[in-house]
């Protein structure tokens, strides 16, 4: 069985499977290789350029995340290794082989939060959906001051792709009820018969 940390490095460092928009495994690069390929979006990739005609040679936020990672990945190693010795990559790698039990669910988590980080950079999802229609559970339509619906519904993938309702999830900004997995169906099914 692969570890949680191992299965973060091994997406961070190496070309990996992940799940496509149509939910089929598609083989990716290393997320570092797809984040270094998003600091020059001319160079091809990137998702974050703007869209308004003045691109930026570099971008920014790419290059501040790749930053980032690097100078806390390289404090761990040193605290680990006492060097900071080889690549980002090497660096990396080198967090799999590290068998004390704290350490390794603390660098299971540092390394999942970077990996999510990046994901969430090349591939950002589009905002929740707001329903305009009375929560089922505490009957509140809009709240705040904005007087903003209450009912949001996540229902988007990745690359904006609808997902299936089993994964969506809706959430009451007013009483905080939620809703996911076959509850989605009930939720569905309620706001129909309003
Ligand atoms: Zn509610």
């Amino acid at each position: 069985m692969t570890s949680i940390l191992a299965q973060h490095v091994h997406q961070l460092t190496r070309t990996h499977l992940a799940t496509g928009p149509d939910g089929a495994p598609v083989e990716r690069p290393s997320l570092l290789e797809q984040l270094r390929g998003a600091v020059k979006p001319d160079a091809g990739g990137g998702a974050a350029g703007s869209s308004d005609g003045a691109r930026l040679p570099v971008d920014v936020g790419a290059v501040s995340l790749l930053q980032d990672i690097e100078r806390s990945a390289r404090a761990e190693h040193q605290e680990l290794f006492e060097t900071q010795h080889g690549t980002l990559e090497q660096v990396i790698q080198r967090f799999a082989t590290v068998t004390h039990p704290e350490w390794v669910d603390y660098l299971a988590r540092v390394t999942g939060e970077w990996a999510t980080s990046i994901d969430r950079y090349l591939r950002p999802r589009k905002p929740r959906r707001r329903l305009h229609q009375p929560c089922p559970a505490c009957g509140v339509k809009y709240h705040g001051e904005e007087r903003t619906p209450t009912l949001t519904l996540n229902c988007w993938g990745e690359d904006e792709e609808t997902l299936p309702p089993a994964e969506w999830d809706a959430a009451c900004g007013a009483c905080g009820a939620e809703w996911r997995g076959e509850e989605i169906t009930w939720f569905v099914g309620a706001l129909r018969c309003a």
